[in-house]
Protein backbone atom coordinates (compact mmCIF):
# COMPACT_ATOMS: atom_id res chain seq x y z
CA UNK A 1 0.00 0.00 0.00
CA UNK A 2 1.36 3.34 -1.13
CA UNK A 3 0.20 6.92 0.23
CA UNK A 4 0.42 9.68 -1.85
CA UNK A 5 -0.25 13.07 -0.89
CA UNK A 6 -1.80 13.64 -4.07
CA UNK A 7 -4.85 11.99 -5.64
CA UNK A 8 -5.47 9.01 -5.48
CA UNK A 9 -5.61 6.89 -9.34
CA UNK A 10 -8.60 4.68 -9.85
CA UNK A 11 -7.62 1.28 -9.88
CA UNK A 12 -10.26 -0.94 -9.79
CA UNK A 13 -8.77 -3.62 -11.76
CA UNK A 14 -6.69 -4.59 -9.00
CA UNK A 15 -9.15 -4.27 -6.61
CA UNK A 16 -10.74 -7.77 -4.47
CA UNK A 17 -14.36 -7.85 -5.11
CA UNK A 18 -15.03 -10.27 -1.89
CA UNK A 19 -17.51 -8.29 0.40
CA UNK A 20 -15.71 -9.76 3.60
CA UNK A 21 -12.07 -9.68 3.08
CA UNK A 22 -9.62 -11.90 5.05
CA UNK A 23 -6.84 -8.79 4.97
CA UNK A 24 -4.30 -11.35 3.91
CA UNK A 25 -1.79 -8.58 2.16
CA UNK A 26 -1.79 -4.81 1.83
CA UNK A 27 -3.72 -3.76 -1.09
CA UNK A 28 -2.02 -2.67 -4.26
CA UNK A 29 -3.56 1.19 -4.58
CA UNK A 30 -2.42 4.42 -4.05
CA UNK A 31 -4.00 6.06 -1.14
CA UNK A 32 -4.28 10.02 -0.06
CA UNK A 33 -2.62 10.89 3.34
CA UNK A 34 -6.36 12.23 4.15
CA UNK A 35 -8.24 9.01 3.14
CA UNK A 36 -5.06 6.96 5.24
CA UNK A 37 -6.39 8.80 8.64
CA UNK A 38 -10.14 9.45 7.48
CA UNK A 39 -10.71 6.15 6.99
CA UNK A 40 -8.68 4.70 9.72
CA UNK A 41 -11.04 6.94 12.09
CA UNK A 42 -14.03 5.87 10.72
CA UNK A 43 -13.10 1.97 10.89
CA UNK A 44 -11.94 3.43 14.72
CA UNK A 45 -15.46 4.67 15.22
CA UNK A 46 -17.19 1.06 14.25
CA UNK A 47 -14.28 -0.85 16.38
CA UNK A 48 -14.98 1.46 19.76
CA UNK A 49 -18.72 1.27 19.19
CA UNK A 50 -18.08 -2.67 19.59
CA UNK A 51 -15.78 -2.28 22.63
CA UNK A 52 -18.55 -0.34 24.27
CA UNK A 53 -21.41 -2.66 23.07
CA UNK A 54 -18.92 -6.00 24.62
CA UNK A 55 -18.23 -3.80 28.23
CA UNK A 56 -22.20 -3.37 28.16
CA UNK A 57 -22.72 -7.00 28.41
CA UNK A 58 -24.86 -6.44 24.67
CA UNK A 59 -26.68 -10.08 23.93
CA UNK A 60 -25.07 -11.32 20.63
CA UNK A 61 -28.12 -10.54 18.91
CA UNK A 62 -28.06 -7.14 20.22
CA UNK A 63 -24.29 -7.22 19.46
CA UNK A 64 -25.21 -8.11 15.84
CA UNK A 65 -27.64 -5.27 15.02
CA UNK A 66 -25.43 -2.75 16.69
CA UNK A 67 -22.66 -3.98 14.21
CA UNK A 68 -24.55 -3.60 10.90
CA UNK A 69 -25.63 -0.23 12.24
CA UNK A 70 -21.62 0.97 13.34
CA UNK A 71 -20.34 -0.38 9.81
CA UNK A 72 -23.90 1.28 7.89
CA UNK A 73 -22.70 4.34 9.94
CA UNK A 74 -19.00 4.42 9.17
CA UNK A 75 -17.97 2.48 6.28
CA UNK A 76 -20.74 2.31 3.52
CA UNK A 77 -20.00 3.78 0.75
CA UNK A 78 -22.70 4.13 -2.17
CA UNK A 79 -19.94 2.36 -4.62
CA UNK A 80 -19.09 -1.53 -3.12
CA UNK A 81 -15.84 -1.11 -4.96
CA UNK A 82 -15.26 1.72 -2.59
CA UNK A 83 -16.47 0.47 -0.10
CA UNK A 84 -14.13 -2.42 -0.10
CA UNK A 85 -10.98 -0.06 -0.55
CA UNK A 86 -11.54 1.61 2.35
CA UNK A 87 -12.59 -1.47 4.59
CA UNK A 88 -9.26 -2.67 3.12
CA UNK A 89 -7.27 0.19 3.59
CA UNK A 90 -8.80 1.37 7.05
CA UNK A 91 -8.07 -2.25 8.54
CA UNK A 92 -4.30 -1.90 7.31
CA UNK A 93 -3.59 1.19 8.52
CA UNK A 94 -5.17 0.25 12.09
CA UNK A 95 -3.17 -2.99 11.55
CA UNK A 96 0.02 -0.12 11.73
CA UNK A 97 -1.57 1.63 14.66
CA UNK A 98 -2.20 -1.25 16.63
CA UNK A 99 0.61 -3.30 16.51
CA UNK A 100 2.88 -1.58 18.72
CA UNK A 101 2.09 -2.93 21.73
CA UNK A 102 0.93 -6.32 23.42
CA UNK A 103 -2.22 -4.58 25.05
CA UNK A 104 -2.84 -2.78 21.68
CA UNK A 105 -2.48 -5.64 19.76
CA UNK A 106 -4.82 -7.62 22.31
CA UNK A 107 -7.35 -4.60 21.64
CA UNK A 108 -7.34 -4.72 18.13
CA UNK A 109 -7.43 -8.80 17.64
CA UNK A 110 -10.62 -9.12 20.09
CA UNK A 111 -12.44 -5.95 17.95
CA UNK A 112 -11.51 -6.97 14.76
CA UNK A 113 -12.12 -10.73 15.58
CA UNK A 114 -15.70 -9.88 16.57
CA UNK A 115 -16.13 -7.57 13.75
CA UNK A 116 -15.47 -9.76 11.24
CA UNK A 117 -17.66 -12.57 13.02
CA UNK A 118 -20.83 -10.81 12.80
CA UNK A 119 -20.31 -9.40 9.47
CA UNK A 120 -19.77 -13.03 8.14
CA UNK A 121 -23.07 -14.29 9.76
CA UNK A 122 -24.64 -11.41 7.85
CA UNK A 123 -23.72 -13.00 4.49
CA UNK A 124 -25.47 -15.34 2.74
CA UNK A 125 -24.57 -19.05 3.18
CA UNK A 126 -23.23 -19.31 -0.59
CA UNK A 127 -21.12 -16.27 0.39
CA UNK A 128 -20.02 -18.22 3.23
CA UNK A 129 -19.24 -21.45 1.44
CA UNK A 130 -17.14 -19.26 -0.77
CA UNK A 131 -15.66 -17.57 1.83
CA UNK A 132 -14.61 -20.86 3.59
CA UNK A 133 -12.87 -21.83 0.38
CA UNK A 134 -11.17 -18.88 -0.25
CA UNK A 135 -9.84 -20.04 3.56
CA UNK A 136 -8.73 -22.84 2.19
CA UNK A 137 -10.11 -24.60 5.30
CA UNK A 138 -8.70 -28.41 6.29
CA UNK A 139 -11.62 -29.97 6.76
CA UNK A 140 -14.02 -32.05 4.80
CA UNK A 141 -18.23 -32.29 4.84
CA UNK A 142 -19.07 -35.09 6.54
CA UNK A 143 -20.21 -37.98 3.98
CA UNK A 144 -23.77 -39.06 3.36
CA UNK A 145 -22.91 -42.59 5.12
CA UNK A 146 -21.37 -41.02 8.08
CA UNK A 147 -24.13 -38.40 8.16
CA UNK A 148 -27.14 -41.26 8.66
CA UNK A 149 -24.89 -43.25 11.16
CA UNK A 150 -24.40 -40.47 13.29
CA UNK A 151 -27.70 -38.72 13.02
CA UNK A 152 -29.65 -39.16 15.60
CA UNK A 153 -27.19 -37.53 18.21
CA UNK A 154 -26.69 -34.57 15.76
CA UNK A 155 -30.64 -34.13 16.03
CA UNK A 156 -30.17 -34.49 19.72
CA UNK A 157 -28.04 -31.65 19.84
CA UNK A 158 -30.08 -29.47 17.61
CA UNK A 159 -33.09 -30.28 19.77
CA UNK A 160 -31.21 -29.89 22.53
CA UNK A 161 -30.86 -25.94 21.34
CA UNK A 162 -34.41 -25.83 20.43
CA UNK A 163 -33.94 -26.09 16.38
CA UNK A 164 -34.34 -29.05 14.11
CA UNK A 165 -32.03 -31.19 11.87
CA UNK A 166 -33.44 -29.49 9.10
CA UNK A 167 -32.19 -30.77 5.57
CA UNK A 168 -31.11 -27.73 4.58
CA UNK A 169 -28.37 -27.80 7.90
CA UNK A 170 -27.53 -31.68 6.78
CA UNK A 171 -24.01 -30.14 5.71
CA UNK A 172 -21.78 -30.99 8.78
CA UNK A 173 -17.75 -30.50 8.96
CA UNK A 174 -15.02 -32.51 11.20
CA UNK A 175 -13.30 -30.97 12.68
CA UNK A 176 -10.41 -31.69 15.59
CA UNK A 177 -12.95 -29.99 18.65
CA UNK A 178 -9.89 -27.81 19.93
CA UNK A 179 -10.73 -25.66 17.14
CA UNK A 180 -13.97 -24.79 17.62
CA UNK A 181 -13.72 -24.23 21.78
CA UNK A 182 -17.07 -21.55 21.66
CA UNK A 183 -18.96 -24.63 20.00
CA UNK A 184 -17.85 -27.01 22.73
CA UNK A 185 -17.94 -25.01 26.21
CA UNK A 186 -21.60 -23.81 24.81
CA UNK A 187 -22.66 -27.42 24.48
CA UNK A 188 -23.62 -26.82 20.71
CA UNK A 189 -21.84 -29.91 18.62
CA UNK A 190 -21.63 -33.25 19.30
CA UNK A 191 -18.61 -35.22 19.44
CA UNK A 192 -17.08 -38.11 18.64
CA UNK A 193 -13.41 -39.61 18.82
CA UNK A 194 -12.03 -36.47 19.30
CA UNK A 195 -13.95 -34.71 16.42
CA UNK A 196 -17.01 -32.17 16.90
CA UNK A 197 -19.24 -32.13 14.00
CA UNK A 198 -19.92 -28.23 13.13
CA UNK A 199 -23.10 -27.21 10.98
CA UNK A 200 -23.09 -25.17 8.12
CA UNK A 201 -24.76 -22.60 10.14
CA UNK A 202 -22.15 -23.12 12.84
CA UNK A 203 -19.32 -22.59 10.68
CA UNK A 204 -18.32 -19.11 11.55
CA UNK A 205 -16.69 -20.57 14.22
CA UNK A 206 -14.21 -22.53 12.33
CA UNK A 207 -13.45 -19.63 9.82
CA UNK A 208 -13.51 -17.19 13.17
CA UNK A 209 -10.69 -19.32 14.93
CA UNK A 210 -8.52 -19.08 11.49
CA UNK A 211 -8.88 -15.52 11.35
CA UNK A 212 -7.67 -14.81 14.43
CA UNK A 213 -5.01 -16.65 14.45
CA UNK A 214 -3.90 -15.32 11.09
CA UNK A 215 -4.09 -11.47 11.99
CA UNK A 216 -2.65 -12.44 15.30
CA UNK A 217 0.62 -13.14 13.30
CA UNK A 218 0.43 -10.88 11.28
CA UNK A 219 0.36 -7.97 14.06
CA UNK A 220 3.60 -9.66 15.18
CA UNK A 221 5.29 -9.36 11.60
CA UNK A 222 3.82 -6.18 11.11
CA UNK A 223 5.10 -4.97 14.55
CA UNK A 224 8.79 -6.08 13.46
CA UNK A 225 8.39 -4.51 10.17
CA UNK A 226 7.10 -0.92 12.21
CA UNK A 227 10.38 -0.92 14.47
CA UNK A 228 12.84 -1.86 12.22
CA UNK A 229 12.02 0.43 9.49
CA UNK A 230 8.70 1.73 8.84
CA UNK A 231 8.55 3.94 11.74
CA UNK A 232 12.38 5.74 10.98
CA UNK A 233 11.53 5.64 7.12
CA UNK A 234 8.17 7.14 7.65
CA UNK A 235 8.99 9.73 10.82
CA UNK A 236 8.03 13.18 9.14
CA UNK A 237 4.86 11.90 7.36
CA UNK A 238 2.94 8.88 8.37
CA UNK A 239 4.88 8.11 12.10
CA UNK A 240 3.22 10.92 13.40
CA UNK A 241 -0.28 10.27 12.20
CA UNK A 242 0.19 6.29 13.39
CA UNK A 243 1.18 7.57 17.12
CA UNK A 244 -1.51 9.57 17.46
CA UNK A 245 -4.30 7.53 16.09
CA UNK A 246 -5.09 5.23 19.06
CA UNK A 247 -5.71 8.31 21.17
CA UNK A 248 -7.42 10.64 18.99
CA UNK A 249 -10.95 11.64 20.31
CA UNK A 250 -13.49 11.08 17.26
CA UNK A 251 -16.43 13.26 18.17
CA UNK A 252 -17.74 16.64 18.34
CA UNK A 253 -14.71 19.17 19.20
CA UNK A 254 -17.18 21.32 21.62
CA UNK A 255 -14.83 24.37 20.85
CA UNK A 256 -18.39 26.24 20.56
CA UNK A 257 -21.66 26.32 22.92
CA UNK A 258 -24.25 24.24 21.21
CA UNK A 259 -27.59 23.44 21.67
CA UNK A 260 -27.70 25.06 25.10
CA UNK A 261 -26.02 27.97 24.11
CA UNK A 262 -24.92 30.21 26.97
CA UNK A 263 -24.89 29.83 30.72
CA UNK A 264 -23.98 32.92 33.02
CA UNK A 265 -22.54 33.17 36.51
CA UNK A 266 -25.50 33.40 37.86
CA UNK A 267 -26.70 29.88 36.59
CA UNK A 268 -23.06 28.25 37.04
CA UNK A 269 -23.56 26.86 40.90
CA UNK A 270 -27.05 25.66 39.97
CA UNK A 271 -26.10 23.80 36.86
CA UNK A 272 -22.69 22.40 38.25
CA UNK A 273 -24.61 19.97 40.76
CA UNK A 274 -27.06 19.16 38.13
CA UNK A 275 -25.13 18.76 34.91
CA UNK A 276 -21.45 18.81 35.42
CA UNK A 277 -19.43 15.26 34.92
CA UNK A 278 -17.67 14.16 38.13
CA UNK A 279 -14.46 15.52 36.83
CA UNK A 280 -15.90 19.13 36.52
CA UNK A 281 -17.93 19.29 39.65
CA UNK A 282 -14.28 17.82 41.24
CA UNK A 283 -12.40 20.80 40.14
CA UNK A 284 -15.67 23.35 40.63
CA UNK A 285 -15.79 22.14 44.28
CA UNK A 286 -12.06 22.47 44.79
CA UNK A 287 -11.55 26.28 43.04
CA UNK A 288 -14.52 27.51 45.79
CA UNK A 289 -12.76 25.50 48.66
CA UNK A 290 -9.15 26.21 48.20
CA UNK A 291 -9.61 29.50 46.05
CA UNK A 292 -7.04 28.28 43.61
CA UNK A 293 -5.80 25.50 40.77
CA UNK A 294 -3.12 25.05 39.66
CA UNK A 295 -2.38 25.20 35.62
CA UNK A 296 -3.55 21.45 34.58
CA UNK A 297 -6.55 22.19 36.57
CA UNK A 298 -7.19 26.10 35.12
CA UNK A 299 -6.96 24.63 32.04
CA UNK A 300 -9.28 21.73 32.05
CA UNK A 301 -12.03 23.83 33.97
CA UNK A 302 -11.76 26.89 32.18
CA UNK A 303 -11.54 25.48 28.31
CA UNK A 304 -14.68 22.95 29.69
CA UNK A 305 -16.62 26.50 30.99
CA UNK A 306 -15.56 27.87 27.76
CA UNK A 307 -17.83 25.15 25.82
CA UNK A 308 -20.81 25.32 27.79
CA UNK A 309 -21.43 28.39 27.06
CA UNK A 310 -19.46 31.04 29.40
CA UNK A 311 -18.56 34.26 28.11
CA UNK A 312 -14.87 35.46 28.39
CA UNK A 313 -15.79 38.37 30.82
CA UNK A 314 -17.78 36.37 32.62
CA UNK A 315 -15.24 33.85 33.11
CA UNK A 316 -12.48 36.31 34.17
CA UNK A 317 -15.04 37.69 36.54
CA UNK A 318 -15.76 33.85 38.09
CA UNK A 319 -11.53 32.95 38.32
CA UNK A 320 -11.32 36.64 39.63
CA UNK A 321 -13.99 36.15 42.68
CA UNK A 322 -13.03 32.54 43.26
CA UNK A 323 -8.98 33.44 43.91
CA UNK A 324 -9.89 37.24 45.33
CA UNK A 325 -9.10 35.67 49.18
CA UNK A 326 -5.79 34.37 48.04
CA UNK A 327 -4.34 36.21 45.00
CA UNK A 328 -4.97 40.40 44.55
CA UNK A 329 -7.03 41.74 41.79
CA UNK A 330 -3.61 43.81 40.87
CA UNK A 331 -1.73 40.13 40.82
CA UNK A 332 -4.92 38.15 38.73
CA UNK A 333 -4.67 40.61 36.26
CA UNK A 334 -0.93 40.26 36.05
CA UNK A 335 -0.75 36.09 36.28
CA UNK A 336 -3.82 34.52 35.30
CA UNK A 337 -6.31 36.92 33.38
CA UNK A 338 -3.58 36.90 30.39
CA UNK A 339 -3.78 32.75 30.04
CA UNK A 340 -8.13 33.25 30.28
CA UNK A 341 -7.83 35.19 27.39
CA UNK A 342 -5.78 33.04 25.78
CA UNK A 343 -7.95 29.81 25.96
CA UNK A 344 -10.70 32.04 24.74
CA UNK A 345 -8.26 33.09 21.40
CA UNK A 346 -7.91 36.06 22.43
CA UNK A 347 -4.38 36.39 22.83
CA UNK A 348 -1.01 34.75 21.33
CA UNK A 349 -1.55 33.18 18.39
CA UNK A 350 -5.32 33.50 18.87
CA UNK A 351 -6.36 29.71 18.58
CA UNK A 352 -9.32 28.91 19.43
CA UNK A 353 -8.77 26.08 22.62
CA UNK A 354 -10.81 23.05 22.62
CA UNK A 355 -12.52 21.43 25.68
CA UNK A 356 -10.45 18.71 26.50
CA UNK A 357 -12.40 14.95 25.74
CA UNK A 358 -12.13 11.99 27.74
CA UNK A 359 -9.80 10.58 26.66
CA UNK A 360 -7.14 13.00 26.86
CA UNK A 361 -8.12 14.06 30.47
CA UNK A 362 -7.64 10.30 31.28
CA UNK A 363 -4.01 9.82 29.49
CA UNK A 364 -2.94 12.44 31.82
CA UNK A 365 -0.90 12.05 34.67
CA UNK A 366 -2.12 14.93 37.58
CA UNK A 367 0.97 15.80 40.39
CA UNK A 368 0.67 16.12 43.75
CA UNK A 369 -1.76 19.11 44.56
CA UNK A 370 -3.10 19.09 41.12
CA UNK A 371 -6.74 18.16 41.25
CA UNK A 372 -7.29 17.78 37.13
CA UNK A 373 -7.51 14.32 35.34
CA UNK A 374 -10.72 11.60 35.46
CA UNK A 375 -11.83 10.66 38.73
CA UNK A 376 -12.69 7.37 37.67
CA UNK A 377 -8.69 6.63 37.25
CA UNK A 378 -7.18 9.46 39.28
CA UNK A 379 -9.06 8.90 42.67
CA UNK A 380 -8.57 6.42 45.07
CA UNK A 381 -11.28 4.07 45.34
CA UNK A 382 -12.61 5.53 48.99
CA UNK A 383 -12.53 8.82 47.93
CA UNK A 384 -14.33 7.47 44.22
CA UNK A 385 -17.30 6.03 46.18
CA UNK A 386 -17.43 8.75 48.48
CA UNK A 387 -17.99 11.12 46.04
CA UNK A 388 -20.45 9.11 43.84
CA UNK A 389 -22.38 9.13 46.95
CA UNK A 390 -22.48 12.47 47.09
CA UNK A 391 -23.69 12.89 43.42
CA UNK A 392 -26.40 10.82 44.53
CA UNK A 393 -25.64 7.53 43.59
CA UNK A 394 -27.94 4.63 45.04
CA UNK A 395 -25.20 1.92 46.67
CA UNK A 396 -26.01 -0.89 43.90
CA UNK A 397 -25.53 1.40 41.13
CA UNK A 398 -22.15 2.64 42.55
CA UNK A 399 -21.12 -1.40 43.16
CA UNK A 400 -21.65 -1.11 38.54
CA UNK A 401 -19.79 1.86 38.66
CA UNK A 402 -16.63 0.22 40.74
CA UNK A 403 -16.75 -2.98 38.48
CA UNK A 404 -15.95 -0.70 35.16
CA UNK A 405 -13.72 1.73 37.65
CA UNK A 406 -11.69 -1.97 38.35
CA UNK A 407 -12.31 -3.21 35.02
CA UNK A 408 -10.26 0.12 33.46
CA UNK A 409 -13.42 1.02 31.68
CA UNK A 410 -13.69 4.46 33.30
CA UNK A 411 -16.13 6.08 30.37
CA UNK A 412 -18.66 3.43 30.88
CA UNK A 413 -18.35 4.18 34.63
CA UNK A 414 -18.96 7.56 34.27
CA UNK A 415 -21.87 6.66 31.49
CA UNK A 416 -23.33 4.06 34.29
CA UNK A 417 -22.91 7.39 36.75
CA UNK A 418 -24.79 9.64 34.37
CA UNK A 419 -27.32 6.73 33.81
CA UNK A 420 -27.79 6.44 37.76
CA UNK A 421 -28.12 10.03 38.16
CA UNK A 422 -30.62 11.02 35.47
CA UNK A 423 -32.80 7.60 35.90
CA UNK A 424 -31.91 8.02 31.96
CA UNK A 425 -30.23 5.86 29.63
CA UNK A 426 -27.07 7.11 27.39
CA UNK A 427 -26.54 4.89 24.91
CA UNK A 428 -23.95 6.62 22.68
CA UNK A 429 -21.98 6.42 26.51
CA UNK A 430 -20.07 9.14 27.90
CA UNK A 431 -16.89 10.50 25.54
CA UNK A 432 -16.33 14.10 26.82
CA UNK A 433 -17.68 15.82 29.70
CA UNK A 434 -18.86 18.68 27.20
CA UNK A 435 -21.29 16.15 25.85
CA UNK A 436 -22.30 15.03 29.34
CA UNK A 437 -23.55 18.49 29.67
CA UNK A 438 -25.55 18.69 27.14
CA UNK A 439 -26.90 15.27 27.77
CA UNK A 440 -27.72 16.10 31.15
CA UNK A 441 -29.73 19.26 29.88
CA UNK A 442 -31.53 17.56 27.36
CA UNK A 443 -32.75 15.01 30.41
CA UNK A 444 -33.54 18.35 32.53
CA UNK A 445 -35.21 19.85 30.30
CA UNK A 446 -37.52 16.71 29.05
CA UNK A 447 -38.09 16.21 32.96
CA UNK A 448 -39.06 19.75 33.98
CA UNK A 449 -39.68 21.62 30.66
CA UNK A 450 -37.18 23.79 30.90
CA UNK A 451 -33.69 24.03 32.09
CA UNK A 452 -31.81 23.85 35.57
FE1 LIG B 1 -14.87 13.49 33.06
FE2 LIG B 1 -14.86 11.85 30.97
FE3 LIG B 1 -13.83 11.06 33.34
FE4 LIG B 1 -16.46 11.36 32.99
S1 LIG B 1 -15.12 9.87 31.95
S2 LIG B 1 -15.27 12.07 34.72
S3 LIG B 1 -16.55 13.13 31.65
S4 LIG B 1 -13.06 12.68 32.02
Amino acid sequence: MEVFQSHRKSSSNNVIVSILPFYRSAPPLEVRLEDFEFFAMDRLRVLKGISDGLCRGKKPEEMEKLVEDLWKANMRHPQAVEEVNKDIISHFVLRLVYCRTEELRKWFLSMETTLFRHRFRLESSEAQRALMSEFKLPYKAVSNAEFESVKDKLSQVARSMGQNLAAADAIFYKVPFEEVPDLVSGRRVFIHKGHAYVAMNQVVSLVVTQFRSYISKALILTNRKWTSTIREQEKDRLTPIVEALCTSYLGPDYSQPQEFGEISIKDIDQVAKTSFPLCMRHLFEKVKEDHHLKHGGRMQLGLFLKGVGLKLDDALAFWKAEFAPKVSAERFDKEYAYNIRHNYGREGKRTDYTPYSCQKIISVTPGIGDHHGCPYRHFSEENLRAALVRMGVSSRAVEDVMDKVHNRHYQLACTLTFEAVHGSSCDAGINHPNQYFIDSQRVLQSKNGSVA
